[in-house]
């Protein structure tokens, strides 16, 4: 959801752009676009207590400057000046611009010259003070944001060929640099010094009684909690570009794996990226019956052999090789079934090397994992990744995420819902279930005659935008909210799936992008433009109507995707066809939770794999491998084996996100848990619009406040598991 996952392309179904995109940009440490994407989006960011403490131990010599700084002589001087009643603050002041002071922004001089003039003592100075920096973040971000939007219209909307200078305007961002620059100036510092710095426990005990101004405050401070030395941040967007390469180029040409006695189940020309693709195949492939279940042991022993790195290097996006996964044999493959643009590699002449990939797949996530340990040394408070991810970024402890996915995991629907399946499919559950997708129907609906309705609705992006009223009048909008966001969304025709780009500067408007066919609008991009539609309603309540710009957006990712959901299943009533029912609801609570089900358990592997990398900072590739196998059965056997009857099961470390999207997974079960939260509420409120703008406003407070305010209960996975629970019985 990131601006940068958008210029990179990286997320293939959808992407959101724009929610508080300073904070974005800013939260991505003046690091290159793809230092961004492997921080993840983060709508603001808090942290811990001991951001104010002196520094020591591993912030080496910046603790050492920091301590030098008149830190206790000014705190006095300035209490004097401005009151006892203020040295608390000046206090906190204080250590947060020391702890980031560098020898390069001046003496202890020069530091207490700083402080003197920029304490901004008195109420009506904070005010000035807060107004101003509220005013000028908006010019800054917003209008960088709509330099960056328009320099990336021809890679993103489809109007014309891609020219390579396309391509260097839109890698170019105006604010790439602009936190650096920020305490290059010392406003950074202006910032730290006069506003506070939270952490997720005070945010989460206090931030309940807190006025919405002292959010808005607390957020801006947030914006500069991490300065982070140019070099280390261009060693994790070195690290997390060499992933992406490493990713987008593992694919398998289906055509040359075998079955086990060596048949070709797949067709000519079939080329799967791992694990995405290979996963679509193995859902695809259930409606192919016995063939069918063939293609997916097929595709579970390939993935297996790519975590334990046992997978021949020379079998990786070569169609000049057949493979057979079960025996791991290689050979020369007599089939050419490559287009002609493609470059076969070329085989040296002989028997074919079968050597292994060595362990690229866990020296890249290592090379990722180093590039981290250098922004630690960097991040007072924060000094993991793990704890930037939870406490910034998704700001719920990783404690609270862990035992939210295992209240899903263990949920006893999980076996209910197991026998459901393994009833519809006609024999005992396999590994690879766990992407079972039989739940989702379209109903009596042909999908070429859906295909047919939408495209003659809907024949360019101008007709789509013509509809927006009365689209979010079906949607339980009023006639005039709905004229007032179709007047803030702009559709463009996009070149990819379509994504969403919201604005940063009120008053701009935010960009639906969505796909059109040469013969117009097909289902499929129908079914996406009404989730990314939803995503820009969200995008101008939460700039547009928030009162601070401090606290525009929402808190994060998870909750963007949760309120796109809302809308999304709902496409058909929408259309005009026909309104969910209650089997079509059951339905797709059960898809959601098995699909919950299932990812939890990856996401549980990803946290503690960098829990593990953490405690052995010095692990070879090897050892790593080994480790994410270990962590992957141990969570299998736990909540897997004794649901599907078979131990040992490694497939929960195949997501490629593990390497090139480090700790992002956690976000799409807890994505799932915040949209039946939200959608319960939505069917309480009953007035589905007024309840949408409402929550949307609410703001980037804490998630779990937030939720308060939505729905009455903090973030956890009750209203899906009660969904699920209430699924299965309207079944029986
Ligand atoms: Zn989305």
């Amino acid at each position: 959801m990131s601006r940068a996952n958008v210029m990179a392309g990286a997320l293939g179904s959808c992407v959101a752009v724009g929610l508080l995109a300073w904070a974005l940009v800013v939260g991505a440490a003046a690091a290159s676009e793809a230092a961004a994407t492997t921080e993840g989006p983060g709508a603001s960011q808090t942290g811990s207590p001991l951001a104010d403490a002196p520094q020591t131990g591993r912030a080496g010599v910046r603790a050492a400057d920091a301590a030098e700084l008149p830190t206790r002589m000014l705190e006095d001087e300035l209490a004097g000046v401005h009151g006892e009643a203020q040295r608390a603050r000046i206090r906190r002041g204080l250590s947060q611009v020391a702890a980031r002071w560098r020898p390069s922004d001046g003496d202890a001089a020069q530091f207490a010259r700083f402080v003197r003039e920029q304490f901004a003592g008195t109420q009506q100075d904070q005010d000035a003070l807060f107004a101003r920096f509220e005013r000028n973040l908006e010019q800054i971000f917003g209008h960088g944001l709509e330099v960056t939007r328009q320099l990336s219209v021809p890679l993103h909307v489809d109007e014309g060929a891609i020219a390579p200078y396309d391509e260097m305007f839109a890698a170019w961002s105006p604010t790439a640099h602009v936190l650096d620059d920020l305490f290059a100036n010392k406003l950074a510092f202006v910032a730290l010094l006069n506003f506070p710095l939270t952490s997720l426990e005070e945010r989460t005990r206090d931030g309940a009684s807190w006025s919405r101004r002292q959010w808005a405050g607390t957020n801006l401070a947030e914006n500069f909690r991490q300065r982070i030395p140019a070099a280390a941040a261009q060693a994790v967007s070195e690290a997390s570009a060499a992933a992406e390469r490493y990713i987008a180029g593992y694919n398998l040409w289906m055509h040359h794996v075998t079955d086990a006695r060596g048949r070709r189940l797949f067709p000519a020309g079939k080329r799967l990226l791992s694990h995405w693709n290979l996963r679509d195949e193995i859902r695809a492939s259930y409606a192919a019956g016995r063939e069918g279940l063939e293609r997916q042991r097929v595709i579970q022993r390939a993935m297996e052999r790519i975590v334990a790195q046992e997978i021949p290097r020379v079998v990786i996006d070569n169609p000049a090789v057949d493979w057979n996964p079960f025996t791991n044999a290689v050979t020369r493959s007599a089939v050419n079934d490559a287009p002609p643009t493609f470059n076969v590699p070329a085989l040296p002449p002989g028997a074919v090397d079968a050597a292994r990939e060595p362990d690229t797949r866990y020296a890249i996530w290592l090379a990722n994992f180093h590039a981290q340990r250098e922004v630690d040394r960097f991040s007072p408070g924060q000094d993991t990744l793990i704890a930037r991810i939870f406490e910034s970024e998704r700001q719920l402890p990783e404690t609270r995420v862990e035992s939210m996915l295992e209240q899903v995991l263990g949920a006893p629907e999980v076996k209910d819902i197991a026998a459901l399946i393994s009833q519809r499919l006609g024999r005992p559950l396999q590994p690879f279930d766990i992407w079972y997708t039989g739940f989702r129907a379209l109903g009596d609906h042909d999908e070429a005659e859906l295909d047919r309705l939408v495209a003659s609705r809907y024949p360019d992006a101008a007709a789509f935008q013509r509809d927006l009223p009365q689209i979010l009048q079906s949607l339980g909008f009023t006639a005039q909210r709905a004229r007032y966001l179709a007047d803030h969304i702009v559709v463009d025709p996009a070149r990819g799936s379509g994504h969403a780009w919201g604005a940063a500067l009120r008053g701009a408007k935010a960009h639906l992008r969505t796909r059109i066919e040469p013969g117009g609008m097909n289902y499929k991009g129908y079914n996406i433009a009404i989730h990314e539609m939803c995503h820009n309603v969200e995008q101008v309540f939460s700039l547009n109507d928030v009162e601070y710009y401090s606290l525009t957006g929402v808190p994060n990712t998870a909750f963007t995707e949760a309120l796109a959901f809302t809308c999304q299943h709902r496409d058909l009533e929408v259309l005009g066809v026909a309104k969910p029912d209650a089997q079509a609801e059951a339905m797709r609570a059960l898809d959601t939770f098995w699909g919950t089900y299932e990812i939890a358990g990856v996401a549980l592997v990803d946290m503690r794999v960098w829990r593990w990398m953490y405690a052995n900072p010095d692990a070879t590739a090897a050892q790593l491998r080994e480790a994410v196998l270990d962590i992957a059965r141990e969570v299998w056997n736990r909540w897997y084996a004794p649901v599907f009857g078979v131990r040992d099961v490694t497939l929960l470390a195949v997501y490629s996100h593990t390497i090139n999207n480090v700790l992002y997974l956690p976000d799409y079960p807890l994505g799932h848990m915040i949209a039946f939260q939200i959608e319960a509420q939505m069917k309480k409120a009953g007035d589905f619009g007024a309840e949408f703008e409402r929550v949307s406003r609410i703001g980037t407070v804490a998630p779990d406040l937030w939720m308060m305010q939505a729905t009455g209960a903090p973030v956890g996975p009750d209203a899906l598991i009660a969904a699920a629970h209430e699924a299965v019985a309207s079944l029986r």
